[in-house]
């Protein structure tokens, strides 16, 4: 014969709504099994007042059972015999203390399901600075650091603190008895080991300090700001903790004559007046190497050569950027008596009369063209 959900509860069949959480948080929080270990009878209290939380609480289940008693749910889509789980009833918490505790509790399993942790070493951060022939080639850069690495001849064992295991228990008084949380063992934090033997100049982890030359593989196309990881590179862990990583700042050094603009270069290139008037052969040092290139008799001022592919590789690996030449005629500030004499001349002649062409387009019109 099953008790009466309201004798369950200690409440009157007239109870509200209200009445019947707080008296059922009562019971919660008394027969609790955190509070309770090991007691069967606790729990089956606990277990008793929660199947008759969930009908009393519902006022469908409730106006049913006040009509038929416990035969309204049996062998339906109710309780039948076997009564609620555990996990039905802490899922059940949430909604009557709030999500404070909400996961909160540790269940009944038993603690370590983690499993140790392993500890890492911290994270090493270095900046190095590249010429823009390196970044636009890739570069392998060798460093020196100074890491923290395990001492000669230092030895580990197991931690007593904690067994191993990295955690430790602790319990705690809460409104629904005593909560157990597993914290960080302070003895190894959380290394499960400490140190055994600790060689002279080792620290209390058994570190010390070494230089050691680490070689960072820097691929092309990298940029200021950017920060590239070397694994395991950092400093070192005691017993079989794993190595932080080295972290790589980019800085890059301004080039001379080349200017970066994403993949592109762009470079300023001045010729004379007579090389514009002549034509002319130019070498320009681009970051692969020299290139040579051709300018027409007659090119103009403000002309973009576009070298394609001469630029920087992506650093996304989908081909290189261009370099643009921006042709720059430099007008003599001085000249002979012959030489102004014959530009005088020249001042009204049809040749030297500016008649721009379609094609060459404004310097406003090819900034566009190069941004688009
Ligand atoms: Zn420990």
């Amino acid at each position: 014969m099953k008790e009466d959900f309201y004798e369950i509860l200690g409440v009157s069949k007239g109870a509200s709504a209200a009445e019947i959480k707080k008296a059922y948080r009562k019971k919660a929080i008394e027969f609790h099994p955190d509070k309770n270990p090991g007691d069967t009878k606790a729990e089956e209290m606990f277990k008793k007042a929660a199947e008759a939380y969930e009908v009393l609480s519902d006022p469908d289940k409730r106006a049913k059972y006040d009509q038929f008693g416990h035969a309204a749910f049996e062998g339906g889509a109710g309780f039948g015999g076997g009564g609620m789980n555990m996990d039905d009833i802490f899922s059940q918490f949430g909604d009557i203390f709030g999500s404070a505790f909400g996961g909160g509790f540790s269940g009944f399993g038993g603690f370590g399901g983690g499993g140790q942790r392993r500890v890492k070493g911290s994270n090493l951060r270095i900046r190095v600075k590249l010429t823009l022939e390196e970044i636009a080639n890739g570069v392998e850069k060798k460093v020196k650091v100074r890491r923290k690495v395990q001492a000669d001849g230092v030895t580990y064992k197991t931690c007593p603190t904690c067994n191993g295991s990295g955690q430790v228990t602790k319990i705690t008084n809460t409104i629904l008895g005593r909560m157990q949380t597993a914290t960080t063992c302070n003895s190894c934090g959380g290394a499960g080991q400490t140190i055994d033997n600790r060689p002279s100049g080792a620290d209390a982890q058994g570190l010390k300090v070494e230089e050691e030359t680490v070689s960072i593989k820097i691929p092309p196309g990298v940029e200021e700001g950017m920060q590239l990881k070397v694994t395991g590179k950092g400093n070192g862990a005691p017993g079989n903790g794993i190595p932080g990583d080295l972290l790589v700042a980019i800085e890059t050094v301004e080039h001379d004559t080349l200017k970066r603009e994403g993949d592109n270069l762009h470079y300023d290139l001045y010729i004379s007046f007579s090389e514009a008037v002549l034509g002319s052969s130019k070498e320009i040092d681009a970051v692969g190497g020299k290139v040579r290139i051709k300018l027409e008799p007659g090119i103009q001022s403000g002309k973009i050569l576009r070298l394609r592919g001469k630029g920087i590789s992506s650093i996304n690996g989908y081909g290189s950027g261009d370099l643009l030449v921006h042709v720059n005629v430099w007008t003599p500030k001085e000249l002979s008596r012959e030489q102004k004499e014959f530009f005088e001349r020249m001042q009204n002649d049809e040749n030297f009369v500016p008649k721009p062409e379609k094609s060459d387009k404004s310097f406003f019109e090819k900034v566009k063209d190069m941004f688009s």
